[in-house]
């Protein structure tokens, strides 16, 4: 048990630190309180032991087990987790009844697709980086994609979408394919989105990418290293700006009642998500070339280093050179397999080995340094100066923040290291060495 205590002087609307978000609404205390001049909140909390288990499948893959798709959700919730995390859970386990109604009548997958049920999530991510740091190994060496639920639904209009920026084209695919919720016949994910959520200069819809440390995918954006997705049937956020999430987001109201009610009345956005999350699936699992588009971090690395703002815009220099080199080995790279032998399957797993080890490049062995060592993702990762969400490269924001020059050089060094590195990765296997 802890006792907290507030001072606050006079008045009877509360200081702005107590308030929450919603802008219409006038946060007051009142009746026998209105003469305090001080409150006493409590809270009680245990400190116990409790065993969490997480639940894995695996359906194997039979050209290529080693290469695995990963869907996985936590199970553990605050309260009674009608949306955080059953919408997910619900979503993965209708994924996986349908593959399975597909496995009885012959369907075998070429990778291997895994399904992970983690356990306390909530209390920091426990489950997904215990198993994690057991099998790096394996799960850095073979894992394509980390297909991340939780909250699937939080409403019923269109899908909001994080991930890798390689996912982008093979996302937008699957879009493409799958109905949207509660729409008249023919009306696709992709055409919702493309309406809601679009760029204007692009002309495509809006990915945010980067996922952060909110949910499960952070272990394998930062230790496993591999490429990554979350998804959530979200309301009309463009109506709603000051809501960070659903409004009764961990809270004892996450019913059933709440979904069947007010979220999802026909389970129509359960159904697009499981849907959009399957096909994608699929898609990682059955092209013969990974479906990954390297080009796309070539294009954001360009926007984010332009993003930067150093009082000295030089120190960035090297930075730009590496991020053009590594757009030009990008487009080699890419032209490379026009010209591949579709029909040599050895030739398509040097190629897949390549677009597999791109994202492992960006990882730093060392992290942000030694209090934040599992932040290894050197473009992708929450910083400091913001750890729930993520910047591109957090390293270098931070040190911009802190203003310190020679920290802010040194940043921009590491970053110009692991962008070549990278690049290295993609080259043709007897030009890698810079001449
Ligand atoms: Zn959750």
């Amino acid at each position: 048990m802890k006792v907290v205590e507030f001072r606050y002087l006079g008045g009877n609307e509360v200081p702005a630190n107590w308030r929450g978000i919603l802008s219409n609404v006038a946060y007051r205390y009142g009746g026998e309180l209105l003469n305090t001049s001080s409150i006493e909140v409590k809270s009680f909390n245990r400190l116990e032991r409790k065993d969490t288990y997480n639940v894995i499948g695996i359906m194997k893959g039979e050209i290529e087990p080693d290469r695995y798709i990963v869907i996985g959700n936590h199970r553990d919730a605050w309260s009674l987790g009608s949306v955080d995390p059953t919408s997910g859970t619900a979503t993965m386990l209708e994924i996986t009844r349908v593959l399975g109604e597909m496995y009885k009548n012959g369907f075998r997958p070429r990778r291997s697709l895994m399904f992970c049920s983690w356990g306390a999530e909530e209390y920091g991510l426990i489950g997904s980086i215990e198993y994690i740091q057991e099998y790096v190994k394996v799960l850095g060496a073979r894992i394509v994609s980390y297909m991340n639920l939780d909250i699937a639904v939080n409403g019923a209009y269109y899908v909001n979408i994080k991930s890798s920026p390689v996912l982008f084209d093979a996302i937008v695919k699957a879009a493409k394919m799958v109905p949207s919720a509660y729409d008249p016949d023919g009306q696709t994910v992709y055409d919702k989105w493309m309406k809601v959520h679009r760029n204007d200069i692009t002309n495509e819809p809006k990915i945010a990418f980067g996922l952060g440390s909110a949910s499960d995918y952070f272990g394998f954006d930062q230790i496993v290293g591999s490429s990554n997705y979350d998804a959530t049937y979200t309301f009309n956020r463009a109506e709603h700006k000051n809501l960070s999430s659903y409004a009764l987001y961990h809270t004892s109201y996450e019913v059933f009642s709440l979904v069947k009610k007010f979220i999802d009345p026909d389970f129509l956005a359960h159904q697009s998500m499981g849907q959009l999350t399957g096909v994608l699936a699929l898609i990682l699992s059955e092209s013969p070339i990974l479906p990954l588009n390297i080009s796309r971090y070539a294009f954001t690395l360009k926007e984010i280093v332009n993003s930067l703002n150093t009082s000295n815009p030089n120190d960035l220099d090297p930075l730009r050179d590496a991020i053009n080199e590594f757009s030009q080995v990008a487009n080699e790279f890419v032209e490379r397999s026009k010209s591949m032998d579709i029909e040599n399957p050895y030739e398509i797993r040097l190629y897949n080995d390549q677009l597999l080890q791109l994202e492992r490049a960006f990882l730093n062995p060392l992290g942000q340094g030694p209090n934040d060592s599992d932040m290894k993702h050197i473009i992708y990762a929450p910083s400091k100066t913001s750890t729930y969400a993520t910047l591109g490269f957090p390293g270098i924001t931070d040190a911009i923040v802190n203003g310190i020059r020679t920290e802010i050089v040194n940043q921009i060094a590491i970053a110009t290291f692991f962008i070549r590195g990278a690049s290295s990765t993609l080259k043709e296997f007897d030009k890698f060495i810079a001449t």
